[in-house]
């Protein structure tokens, strides 16, 4: 909390140093509106200190949806775990949402302006892992688990929703705070659907966050458009040496439509990845195969040229079947736009991550992170010790698609401190530091950094206005269409088998511990 108490925001007086020049030029709102100024920056002490106050409840939080390690679709521990919680803190719980059974919506206040919390919560399969364990160790053999810090980022937005509805109703401001934390990020699926359903469509501005190695924010693309399907071909079956004239081989249409992406290739911009795995392939070799299986993510840097990608890929796939007298079915699987940041917000964001700074790591979890690196083969860094500068174009050419909230509604993001430098999401080492001090520490400052800047959003009217300038501009070009295929379903029964196999044995290891939030 460094110099917190002078400062900030577009709405009230700066004394901090890093920030005095900047919210100079906001001091004509500041004398315009003395009391008003004083009441927000009021207002964003006592979140920040409700934050605080509550850092058990928000581990607690985090630790309890570890333990329930679901994966994507599958999280129904998870989803009513956070509903309750998010209930007992006053918030409006809506069940599911856009047929996603474990979607987590909630709701607190009323009327304009409507800013959200938008987050993920599902595990990831076979991630399982005992914390604390540097050596591989899992909790259950094969079982899923966090192996990306999800949890902490549920555990950061609850924590910052409670914040922040405390401070709007210490303070009387007005408006709507909505927590949004969807299922099955790990394999693109919700978002699409949310948006499509108009579930953003009156949200004024929203937060999106994520773990990292660092606390930062950017503006501009940060991730890659994908969109992913299923190709299904379905043949006739002969034995291979007798007869093979009278089938139709399923598999040689997966090869060829393997082939002629490749072929495609080189006429794609450089800037497109396409990666699949052949999920059915035949059964044995003297029995011609009557179904074959690939399974395709496209990407770009943009959405409508991930679009143009898999319509080729699409045309391919018809072709096969032609070449092979076998037909096509498609099953759309996971879509997301590029993850859009609104400078305007990370402007203000900024501001807030300078004044709240890093978590004060000891010399226990400095040495921890340590010892992981050098097991894990990474340089000895330690933990980051600063907050990163403000920066834009970090496109990565990974996705996910909480991007489609981005171009519905100015959107900023925030990323926090949980995890150790050099270790890699979707590794079991990943799955090591999420319920330990790093990540807890990680997901407080987090949910600071987060409630500080949806209370900025929520009381000024002069930042909502350029987020939403600075959105027209940046979506004047490329304007939102649903990636979806029309009458595209969520699959509710992704991951449901792994979770039948695994639920009896993970159960021993829930947590039975409420966060009471006060
Ligand atoms: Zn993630």
């Amino acid at each position: 909390m460094r110099c917190f108490m002078e400062l900030t925001g577009r709405d009230f007086k700066p004394a901090c140093a890093m920030t005095r020049l900047l919210t100079a030029l906001a001091m004509s709102v500041v004398t315009a509106l003395p009391a008003f100024a004083d009441t927000v920056a009021d207002a964003k002490r006592l979140a920040l200190e409700a934050v605080e106050q509550n850092a058990e409840q928000i581990a607690t939080v985090g630790d309890v949806i570890f333990y329930f390690a679901e994966p994507g679709m599958q999280e129904h521990e998870s989803a009513k775990y956070l509903r309750e919680t998010l209930e007992q803190i006053g918030f409006e719980v809506k069940p599911g949402g856009a047929e996603l059974p474990t979607n987590v919506w909630a709701t607190w206040g009323s009327g304009k302006p409507v800013i959200a919390i938008a987050t993920e919560m599902d595990a990831l399969p076979a991630g399982s892992q005992t914390a604390g364990s540097i050596s591989r160790k899992p909790l259950v053999d094969g079982a899923p688990g966090h192996m990306e810090g999800h949890n902490l980022m549920a555990a950061a937005a609850v924590g910052a929703g409670h914040a922040v509805k405390k401070a709007m109703q210490q303070f009387n401001l007005p408006g709507t705070i909505l927590v949004s934390i969807a299922p099955a990020e790990e394999q693109l699926i919700s978002r699409p659907f949310l948006v499509r359903g108009g579930y953003f469509k009156d949200v004024d501005a929203a937060i999106v966050t994520h773990v990292e190695d660092s606390l930062s924010t950017g503006y501009g693309l940060g991730t890659y458009a994908l969109i992913g399907a299923n190709f299904t071909f379905h043949g006739r079956t002969a034995h291979g040496g007798i007869n093979p004239w009278d089938g139709k081989d399923a598999v040689d249409a997966v090869v060829l439509m393997d082939i002629g992406m490749d072929k495609m290739r080189e006429h794609l911009r450089p800037t497109y990845r396409a990666h699949r795995t052949i999920t059915h392939g035949g059964v044995q070799p003297n029995i011609i195969p009557d179904m074959g299986q690939i399974w395709w993510f496209v990407r770009d840097a943009t959405g409508p040229w991930a679009k143009e990608n898999f319509d080729k890929l699409v045309d391919i796939g018809n072709g096969a079947a032609l070449m092979t007298g076998t037909t096509m079915q498609m099953e759309p699987f996971g879509a997301a736009w590029p993850l859009l940041g609104n400078k305007a917000v990370a402007e203000a964001v900024q501001k807030n991550i300078e004044a709240i700074g890093m978590p004060n790591w000891t010399g226990e979890e400095l040495g921890f992170a340590k010892a992981l690196q050098k097991s894990m083969g990474q340089r000895e860094v330690g933990l980051q010790t600063q907050p990163l500068p403000l920066a834009s174009g970090r496109q990565i050419a990974a996705s996910n698609d909480i991007g489609d909230i981005s171009w519905v509604t100015p959107t900023g993001t925030i990323n926090f401190p949980s995890v150790v430098p050099g270790i890699r999401p979707h590794h079991w080492s990943a799955g090591i530091t999420p319920t330990m001090s790093i990540g807890h520490k990680g997901a407080v400052t987090g949910a600071k950094v987060i409630a500080a800047s949806v209370l900025d959003l929520l009381t000024s009217q002069e930042l909502r206005d350029a987020a939403r300038e600075q959105f027209d501009k940046d979506t004047r070009e490329s304007k939102y269409f649903s990636l979806l295929p029309d009458g595209a379903k969520p699959p509710l029964d992704l991951n449901r088998e792994i979770m039948d196999r695994f639920r009896p044995a993970m159960r021993q290891f829930y947590l039975s511990k409420k966060a009471t939030f006060d």
